[in-house]
């Protein structure tokens, strides 16, 4: 896809499930959390030119937190900020010994880095004012979480498109979360974006992500739909065709037919209560 119709895409797609989940509203000072990586100089994009076409007037500013990786290229970042002439702001915590001090050799570090960060970004949204912050994350980032929450975690969960934090003081927002992957790869390519890799740290790769990342790659191969059909999916939830006792209340179901009765349609018996009697006459 060319860069014109590939913006025009991207532009679409975020500008839906903005309104689609009410990200944005009028007098909004957002943070756009600027890793380094594409998929966050792309969000800083789309935010750039939704800003001269919504309906609704929002500030924004991009942030990044600098981690203290050994090797992480200071100049970069706000270079190219400096070029775009956007407001920012690069914090600075030393989150990397951290996690270094606390975590044995060899194990996988981003899950304590990225708390730590989002911890960092949450304090300075509050103390600069802000009410919104912006992450990156895709489509494909949502369907990945989904699956690794099932496979590992027990639970059927991802990462909402638009989350309160636990304090009740933040407001989350995921405006890419309809944009697939390889948009924004090839987005990337077309604008030249200073990719800072993310592997300065030295971590090692969570294998389980990259496994599930492996199973939906090669399903968005065999179907190119698919991963739409389960984003979708995640939009039509129905608590009464799962098994959530604390979502919906399967113990106070109850049919118009009294226990053992036949039904007065098919005039069939109950079959549970004839269950039970079969068991106590076993006994
Ligand atoms: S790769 Fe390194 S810097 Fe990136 S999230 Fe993981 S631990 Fe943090």
């Amino acid at each position: 896809m060319n860069l014109k119709s590939l913006e025009k895409r991207l532009t679409y797609l975020t500008a839906n499930a903005i309104r689609d989940y009410r990200m944005v509203e009028d007098g909004d000072h957002i943070m756009v959390c600027l890793s380094g990586g594409k998929d966050s100089y792309a969000m800083l994009e789309m935010f750039r030119l939704l800003q001269q076409r919504a309906p609704v007037r929002f500030d924004i500013t991009a942030v990044n937190l600098d981690q203290k990786q050994p090797g992480w290229p200071e100049h970069i970042l706000p270079d190219y900020l400096d070029s775009l002439g956007v407001n920012y702001r690069i914090l600075e915590q030393d989150t990397y010994s951290v996690v270094k001090s606390v975590l044995p050799e060899g194990k996988t570090m981003c899950s304590l880095c990225s708390r730590l960060r989002r911890g960092a970004l949450y304090t300075a949204a509050e103390e600069m004012g802000m009410n919104k912050i912006a992450l990156g994350h895709h489509r494909d980032d949502l369907v990945e979480t989904l699956f690794l929450n099932l496979f590992y975690g027990g639970r059927l969960a991802t990462m909402p498109p638009k989350l309160k934090s636990n304090d009740g003081k933040h407001v989350v927002i995921r405006p890419l979360a309809y944009v697939p992957e390889q948009y924004l790869e090839q987005y990337a390519g077309h604008k030249a974006f200073p990719i800072i890799p993310c592997n300065l740290c030295g971590s090692q790769p969570n294998l389980k992500r990259a496994e599930i990342k492996r199973m939906v790659q090669a399903w968005e191969q065999e179907d190119p739909n698919r991963l739409n059909v389960i984003l979708r999916s995640m939009q039509n939830v129905r608590p009464s065709h799962l098994a959530d006792t604390d979502l919906h209340d399967f113990a106070g179901l109850q049919g118009s037919v009294a226990p053992g009765m036949p039904d007065p349609v098919t005039g069939e018996e109950d079959a549970f209560a004839g269950l039970q009697a079969d068991r106590v006459d076993a006994s």
